[in-house]
């Protein structure tokens, strides 16, 4: 390999390195590329506590959104840092499970990535917008008056599967954001293709003269306007803010991933099976809304917690989606109570399966390990006597 073909290769390697992004557990990743879907894991490499994902590299760079919903469990009571949901497929991500009153949580403040209540860490995020933003919904929440905090969770739940609400935001999501994905597309046909012909013909001083100043102009532009979109979408994050859109305008490379730096997590507090229906082909989106169903339905064991206090706002978190996801199940068409039928046998010794992960057993398994030890039910058994005996802890 020659000098020159050596740094193209850094360049690129440098630029897929900016391609990744780390991502939490307890979070779904919708992704437009190299196919539209949504990804509850990894391919990649995952550990207990996140995935690492490779946003799609190439013009027209496709969308990537990581949605999660409230990560936290919430009653009348105070807070619990942890759901009974498992969005992630392999369990919930390993954080210490906290409850506080909501004298203490009207105090909570965000630190770079994470949700500070005292001086405990209540959540950590992917970025301090979502801290900011996770931060400042707990405080809005906290400060109500008690009598009307129990509508406003409500409220909030409502809102985090609103159809209409959420197609418009996508909708200006893609709009702000389309022309700087042309912006990025003519940079990187410049710094890929442009300039390597150039040095290879002319090497390297005459050409870096010429070719410099439009590769740094286009980078500036598309900081002006990640700043813009920025400062709008997530007022809170300031700080971050300027870090990001001064590494936009001084690196090119990072400058190719603006967009999606910019839209990230714009979706990331609505529930995912909402999104994802926004997004995906009804075939999927319904197969993703079903196992989130089933999911909310028969939780994954362990609970986060064992204390009742703890376990009683778990629940009521869990209930209140529930009933929501339900509730738009039936508006977008769907029957719930289809995702929950017992499976075709695959073989006529399986006699049990489980509910929450539809993993079928012969009768010498009694509970799903994959699920964390969620008790089996026979085939016989109907649909509706199986999530029954799940609903209660
Ligand atoms: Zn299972």
């Amino acid at each position: 390999m020659t000098e020159r073909q050596q740094l193209l290769a850094l360049a690129g390697l440098i630029y897929v390195a900016e391609c990744i992004r780390w991502v939490r557990r307890g979070a779904v990743v919708l992704a437009a590329a190299p196919d539209r879907r949504a990804w509850r894991r990894s391919p990649l490499l995952a550990n207990e506590h996140g995935d690492a994902f490779i946003g799609w590299p190439l013009p027209p760079f496709g969308d990537f959104l990581v949605v999660r919903g409230r990560p936290l469990s919430a009653s009348e009571d105070g807070v619990v840092t942890a759901t009974a949901a498992s969005l992630h497929e392999a369990g919930r991500p390993v954080q210490a499970v906290r409850m506080w009153s909501w004298e203490a949580v009207a105090k909570a403040k965000s630190s770079g990535d994470r949700v500070l209540v005292g001086n405990e860490t209540a959540w950590r995020a992917d970025s301090p917008f979502e801290a900011a933003e996770l931060t400042a919904w707990l405080v809005r929440m906290a400060t109500l008056p008690a009598s009307a905090r129990r509508s406003a969770l409500e409220r909030d739940a409502a809102d985090s599967f609103d159809g209409q609400v959420i197609r418009a935001r996508l909708d200006d999501w893609r709009v702000s954001l389309q022309p700087m994905q042309r912006v990025q597309a003519a940079l990187m046909a410049w710094l890929f293709g442009v300039v390597p012909a150039a040095v290879w013909g002319w090497g390297w001083f005459p050409t870096l003269a010429w070719a410099v100043p439009p590769a740094l102009g286009a980078s500036i532009w598309l900081a002006r306007r990640f700043s813009r979109i920025v400062r709008a979408w997530h007022p809170e994050g300031g700080e971050e803010r300027s870090r990001l859109t001064l590494m936009v305008a001084l690196s090119p490379l990072t400058a190719l991933r603006a967009s999606e730096l910019a839209g990230r997590v714009r979706m990331a507090w609505f529930h995912p099976a909402a999104v994802a229906a926004a997004v995906l082909a009804r075939p999927a989106a319904e197969a993703l809304a079903a196992a989130l169903w089933r999911d909310i339905s028969c939780p994954r064991r362990p609970l986060p917690s064992s204390e009742p206090a703890a376990v009683a706002i778990l629940e009521a978190e869990r209930c209140r989606t529930r009933s929501m996801l339900e509730a738009w199940a039936r508006r977008e068409g769907w029957r719930p109570e289809a995702w929950v039928e017992p499976p075709s046998r695959t073989d006529a010794d399986h006699v049990r399966y489980c509910p929450r992960c539809l993993v079928q057993f012969t009768a010498r398994a009694s509970d799903c390990t994959d699920c964390g030890g969620l008790k089996l039910v026979d085939f016989e058994t109907t649909a509706a006597q199986a999530m029954g005996s799940h609903l209660n802890y």
